[in-house]
């Protein structure tokens, strides 16, 4: 096993299948440009490779799908079908919920349990303004369908003061009502946000959220697994929600996240830009790949923070 000075190792991987994704949203994509792929993206089988060479270095017992937008590529299924049968505790997909009816079929089949949904807003123009690409109603219709098959669901929101705070109460309502955890992200200095006016004009603190929250509900501060990248809130009889606050209560301390992108690399963490190949390791025998792989995971892993400093990595290439 390999563990760094703190105690930390890599149990939880993120896999992207692609960086393509049907929606730009102004905080992720700078350009407005849709559906565009890295070059050189791995297939659903070298994937699935990588996946079982990490799980025996590295010891991964965690995987959540992801992207880009894992629902865009062909490879999706393949990938599912693939990762739900090696022997891990759990699975999970995260995803903007925009192909979830047309997925319908292949999710319940493959026995997932869970999802976490992108979801920004019930405002179809803001959706628009926000996700520049989609439509809010399928989203919604989608989340439905999930909870109708018996998964698992959490909404992932990330609240812009210029664009959405006004609607956390209402986001709030909708996921309450529904038995699904709703999870703010504190928007993270990534990619063109790292330098620019628009990350200090649209970053909601925790503080300002919660104080935000508790104009409309009483909650209390509740547990959390120790690695959970969120702050959980109970909200009497009514539910749980969480906050994922990487610059108000960073979790890199406790972090064991490892992400591999759709073109083949490893990023031991999200800020920092440092990547290792092992698109070519995936194919040798495990005998060789495997010492190659135990070295790249040190490096790795060396490549964790103790505090969330940001990147100029964007989130849709490595895995959000
Ligand atoms: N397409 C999928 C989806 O929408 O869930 C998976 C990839 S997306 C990059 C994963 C998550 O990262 C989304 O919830 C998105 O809102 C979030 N995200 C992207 N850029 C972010 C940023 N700068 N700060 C906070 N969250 C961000």
């Amino acid at each position: 096993m390999i563990v760094d000075k703190l105690g930390r190792r890599f149990r939880n991987l993120r896999v992207s299948l692609t960086a393509a994704c049907n929606y730009a949203c102004t905080y992720c994509v700078p350009d407005g440009k849709r559906l565009l792929k890295a070059t050189n993206e791995l297939s659903a089988t070298s994937l699935l490779k990588g996946v079982a060479l990490l799980q025996q270095a590295a010891g991964i017992d965690k995987v959540r799908i992801t992207g880009g937008e894992p629902l865009v590529t062909p490879k999706f299924d393949e990938f599912l079908l693939g990762v739900m049968s090696i022997p891990l505790s759990d699975v999970s997909l995260t995803t903007n919920g925009q192909l979830l009816l047309k997925k319908k079929d292949i999710i319940q089949a493959s026995g997932l349990k869970r999802i976490n949904v992108s979801l920004d807003t019930l405002n179809p123009v803001r959706f628009k303004q926000i996700a520049r690409g989609g439509d809010l109603k399928t989203v919604l219709n989608g989340i439905e369908e999930m909870l109708d098959i018996g998964l698992k669901v959490k909404i992932n929101m990330v609240p812009l003061r210029s664009q959405n705070l006004g609607e956390v109460p209402a986001m709030l309502d909708y996921c309450l009502s529904r038995g699904i955890e709703l999870r703010f992200i504190e928007l993270m200095r990534m990619g063109h946000l790292l330098h620019s006016a628009s990350f200090t004009n649209d970053f909601v603190s925790m503080e300002d959220l919660l104080n935000k929250i508790a104009d409309h509900y009483t909650f209390a501060r509740t547990d959390a697994p120790y690695d959970s990248t969120a702050v959980r809130y109970k909200i009497s009889d009514k539910g749980i929600f969480g906050i994922i606050a990487n610059e108000s209560e960073p979790f890199c301390r406790a972090c064991t996240r490892l992400r591999l992108s759709s073109d083949g690399y490893l990023y031991g963490c999200l800020s920092s830009a440092n990547k290792s190949y092992i698109g070519d390791l995936i194919n040798l025998p495990a005998h060789e790949a495997l010492p190659k792989l135990q070295g790249l995971l040190v490096k790795s892993l060396g490549d964790k923070k103790l505090s969330f400093q940001g990147e100029v990595t964007v989130m849709k290439l490595i895995g959000g």
